[in-house]
């Protein structure tokens, strides 16, 4: 019977469900042995350090990752990095087929004037920040002001807004970095802007988390009616069922009698950023608007417009993604997830 060696490299949730379907093809044919290789000492990747930590129930998926580990015939090898300690050469030579998983890390830039300031920061940095990653531990947050503004239209940029407009006790029982709740307890950050380049229509949230805002104890949550009405007329009368979700979801919000809390997050459309001020750090964003230019003065500037890949030597990549076809890089090359997707 032909048995398969294969090394998954990454132990994030695709490098998993890679095994799991490995796992799945076994059968009296043929079997495999499943090595996975992990950079850090822990698993999960962004399972652990990119999921909200306010919303533990979607980590709950690492039981799934501890049943599939605890099959035969599977090893993690955690706290070795593929690249550096051990080439994507020798495992080519050593396995029958090698799966790269190793997610994308790195924030993409907006490209923009000011964007290397003090307190402007990509998600990839902020987030692994707030999630205990140990490579992040140092990362300089200033959250002495008392504005922030997150750029991007998606879940990624949604968390980060949450992230900084909730009443920091709220993150004690979450397992939430503990730097980073003694960081948010001492934040004067109370409006919090999340800015999408194009309208409501067009963003990339999803409505099961836009419909968790409004449950906010401690936090306005404001967009402005006109926008989601005007989009809305423009979405026409038959829009996607997504589309049409997430316009419902941020009617309803809009439509929310706003409260006496302290803190705010808020939304705005059809802001698309020019520019970062400041000298020293980080004093305001400049967005172009359909009604002209428009300037919000703030002390942190978060991006979350999407990942690339970081390269392993060896492995090909183009924009922030391994070269594929259908998952197959080259001879028993493959590649997962993140790194496939970006
Ligand atoms: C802020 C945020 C919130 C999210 N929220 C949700 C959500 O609510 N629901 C949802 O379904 N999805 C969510 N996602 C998306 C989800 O996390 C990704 O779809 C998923 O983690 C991608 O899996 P992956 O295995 O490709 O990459 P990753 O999870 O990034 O895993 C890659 C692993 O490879 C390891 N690695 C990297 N380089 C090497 C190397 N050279 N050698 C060895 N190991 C290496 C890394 O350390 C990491 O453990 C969120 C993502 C982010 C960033």
């Amino acid at each position: 019977m032909p048995h398969f060696k294969v090394a998954i490299v990454g132990a994030g949730p695709a490098g998993y469900f890679a095994a799991q379907a490995l796992q799945n093809l076994a059968n009296e044919e043929q079997s495999f042995s499943i090595d996975m290789i992990e950079r850090l000492p822990t698993p999960w990747g962004l399972v652990r350090s990119g999921v909200a930590p306010d919303h533990p129930k979607i980590k709950t998926v690492s039981k799934v990752f501890e049943k599939i580990a605890n099959q035969e015939n599977f090893r993690l090898f955690a706290n070795v990095e593929v690249g550096s300690e051990i080439t994507i050469n020798q495992l080519k030579s050593k396995y029958d087929a090698v799966i790269i998983a190793t997610g994308s890390s790195l924030g993409k830039k907006l490209g923009i004037p000011g964007e290397d300031l003090r307190g402007s920061l990509s998600a990839a940095v902020f987030v692994p920040w707030y999630n205990a990653h140990p490579d992040f531990v140092g990362v300089d947050t200033p959250l002495d002001a008392d504005t922030a503004v997150v750029v991007g239209a998606g879940n990624v940029a949604m968390d980060v807004a949450r992230m900084l407009a909730l009443e920091p006790s709220e993150l004690d029982p979450t397992d939430t970095a503990e730097h980073a709740i003694d960081a948010f307890k001492s934040s004067n950050i109370r409006k919090v802007y999340i800015s999408a380049r194009r309208g409501p229509e067009h963003a990339a949230f999803t409505s099961p988390e836009l419909r968790e805002l409004p449950k906010l104890e401690h936090t306005n949550v404001v967009i402005n009616k006109e926008d989601i009405k005007a989009a809305i007329l423009r979405a026409g009368a038959e829009p996607e069922k997504d589309v049409k979700s997430n316009l419902d979801a941020m009617l309803l919000i809009a439509e929310n009698p706003k409260s006496e809390h302290e803190r705010t997050m808020e939304f705005l459309f059809q802001h698309t950023p020019k520019e970062i001020l400041g000298t020293d750090r980080v004093e305001g964003v400049v967005y172009s608007t359909p009604h002209g230019d428009v300037t919000i003065k703030c002390g942190l500037v978060i991006t979350a417009i999407g990942y690339q890949a970081q390269g392993i030597d060896g492995v090909p990549y183009e924009n922030g993604k391994v070269v594929n076809t259908d998952g197959r890089v080259e001879e028993n090359l493959y590649v997962v997830g993140w790194a496939k997707r970006g």
